[in-house]
């Protein structure tokens, strides 16, 4: 063991995803987002075995609701501290944080054990991150909420034994679907989601040798269905040993990755 991850929930009604080192009882605990409210947010975390009082940090990626909406009520309350964008934190009134943590030029920081790379993505936000976090030579990569894959994306994604990979819509479904015509260009376009073609290009151009685990995540449900997300992702899998399809109901379980023998 080394590194676990579960999840809140993911989709467009709210995210939040669970991050930890858990070699010890007291290894770092961070939440990656939080869409949803106090209560709500309580209730899920208890679900998944944790307390809010034993959070770290929470890490934002960018001021969308379903990603920021809980983290102001959250940290106020159980005094987290909150790592933000100076963009993120321009743009969203999150009032109050007690204790604030700019992230500054996308630089790498440390919670505990836990080393975060934030990466810049193409979407529309105010200098949105998505992350990379590693622990004991594990490297869980989350990304979501992006128009396409840049090759700044590409470069930093490489290797990951772990991944949370937005497949958000299926662009025939997005097309015929009951979305306004503005929001359907939006999702579809370069700044807005990743179709399942998209992430599964993306997974087969990656070094994907030491992937032991792959979420999708943040999957529509309005726009896609997970048997058209398992069809485009049917050919790139190999060698990954599970497959997880987020929910926004349910998010996922804990899954912890395994340390080879040799470390
Ligand atoms: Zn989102
Ligand atoms: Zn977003």
């Amino acid at each position: 063991m080394s590194i676990a991850f579960s999840s809140l929930g993911s989709g467009s009604k709210g995210n939040g995803t669970l991050v930890r080192d858990n070699r010890t009882e007291d290894g770092a605990i961070v939440l990656v987002d939080c869409g949803f409210t106090l209560k709500e947010t309580e209730k899920r975390l208890a679900r998944l075995g944790i307390a809010p009082e034993q959070l770290d940090a929470v890490i934002v990626t960018h001021e969308h609701g379903d990603h920021i909406n809980g983290v102001g009520p959250l940290a106020r309350k159980y005094n987290v501290p909150v790592h933000i964008t100076p963009g993120t934190l321009r743009v969203k009134k999150i009032g109050q944080i007690p204790q604030q943590r700019i992230i500054k030029h996308y630089e790498p920081f440390s919670i505990k054990s836990l080393n975060v790379t934030p990466v810049a993505v193409p979407h529309d936000a105010s200098e949105p991150a998505q992350y990379i976090i590693e622990c004991n030579n594990k490297r869980l990569g989350i990304l979501t909420d992006l128009g396409n894959i840049s090759p700044h994306v590409e470069m930093h994604y490489q290797s990951c034994d772990a991944l949370v990979l937005e497949a958000n819509h299926d662009p025939a479904m997005l097309a015929s679907g009951a979305y306004p015509l503005s929001l359907k260009q939006r999702v579809g376009g370069a700044w807005g989601h990743l179709s399942n073609q998209q992430a599964a290009r993306f997974l087969e151009s990656v070094d994907r040798e030491k992937l032991e685990c792959l979420v999708i995540a943040h999957i529509s449900r309005q726009n896609n269905t997970i048997e058209l997300a398992k069809q485009a992702f049917a050919d790139v899998l190999n060698p990954v040993k599970q497959v997880i399809y987020a929910c926004q109901d349910e998010g996922f379980d804990w899954v912890s990755l395994t340390v080879d023998i040799n470390h």
